[in-house]
């Protein structure tokens, strides 16, 4: 048995161990499991060709996502979690496998998905208007329909004050804000978010989580949000995909028991608590301890030691 499959075997230590499931949650996830499956990902395989030999992005990677569902994707940097959000937007194609969506296998970019990244990705020369309206505007709408379309989801963002204003005049949260608008004026199927205020500071963030949780509440979406943020993933998730890397691959899927609505009280929760440290445990065993096996060089004198 190899070091690492020994540390898979170890028990979880009591902390970690499935709290009990509330009746609530039961009722919750019955509810989730009942709705029609909006998203399938069906043994995706991704290779891309890198320069000392392919690289296994993505190996045989499989997950349904119901209706409404807000399922959150986890795991270290390089373990396959952009990979996977481009091919369900269609930006790139499986090796193996496919990505079904309401039904029709995805053979590329489509008005059923959205798609928000962490990059700022608006047009700078064109307003916080203009840019949610250019979605409609390629789709063959008017400009006055496509304004009028577009007008509720700047006031949805809440940025009715800034629908005149560029890019360059807003905060970065803001922006972040006209990016879910422009990807909903579709009122795609699924949006997709790829570490979309991992760029953000901390208080604005927790602002963004919050907003977003209000924004799915009143719109018929389902939600893929890639994170490498564990809070952020147990705040906003129904279901945590927990990856893992060399190969990319799906090491668990589990179940977020705290109940909804979430409030600021349950971040420090002991459901809460013990969500996030089962999902670290699942990363940490199947990461390899480099600080352990970092060769250390004295660069600094004897007798100037700081503990
Ligand atoms: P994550 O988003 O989880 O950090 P990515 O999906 O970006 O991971 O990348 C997964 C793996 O695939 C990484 O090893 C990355 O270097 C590799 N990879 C991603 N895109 C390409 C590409 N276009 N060409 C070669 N290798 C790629
Ligand atoms: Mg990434």
């Amino acid at each position: 048995m190899s070091a690492r499959e020994a540390l898979a075997n170890l028990p979880l230590p009591p902390l970690l161990q499935p709290h009990r499931q509330s009746a609530a949650a039961r009722d919750r996830f019955a509810k989730i499991y009942s709705r029609p499956v909006v998203l399938e990902v069906e043994g995706v395989t991704r290779t891309f060709t890198g320069e000392s030999g392919p690289v296994r992005a993505l190996e045989r990677l499989s997950f349904q996502v119901h209706r409404r569902e807000l399922l959150c994707v986890i795991g270290p940097s390089g373990c396959g979690k952009s990979t996977i959000g481009r091919i369900i937007a269609g930006l790139d194609e499986p090796s193996g496998g496919r990505v079904v969506v309401d039904g029709n296998e995805v053979r590329g970019p489509g008005r059923d998905r959205g798609m928000v990244f962490q990059g700022y990705t608006l047009f700078p020369w064109r307003t916080v208007l203009e840019n949610v309206m250019f979605g409609l505007e390629l789709a063959g709408k008017g400009k006055a329909a496509a304004e009028s379309e577009a007008r509720p989801w700047v006031d949805m963002v809440g940025l009715s004050a800034f629908a005149n204003a560029y890019p360059h005049q807003l905060s970065g949260g803001m922006k972040q804000r006209v990016a879910i608008a422009r990807a909903l004026v579709n009122l795609p199927r699924i949006l997709i978010m790829d570490e979309p205020f991992g760029a953000l500071d901390a208080q604005t963030r927790a602002e963004m989580q919050a907003y977003l949780i209000q924004i799915w509440r009143n719109v018929e979406v389902s939600i893929v949000f890639i994170t490498h943020d564990l809070d952020e993933a147990v705040y906003l998730s129904d279901r945590i995909l927990v990856m893992g890397a060399n190969p990319g691959r799906l090491l668990e899927t589990v179940e977020n028991w705290v109940p909804r609505p979430r409030e600021p009280g349950h971040l420090d929760s002991e459901l809460f608590v013990a969500t996030k440290r089962r999902l670290e445990s699942l990363i940490h065993r199947d990461r390899p301890q480099v600080v352990d096996r970092l060769p250390i060089v004295r660069m600094t004198m004897a007798g100037d030691d700081v503990e």
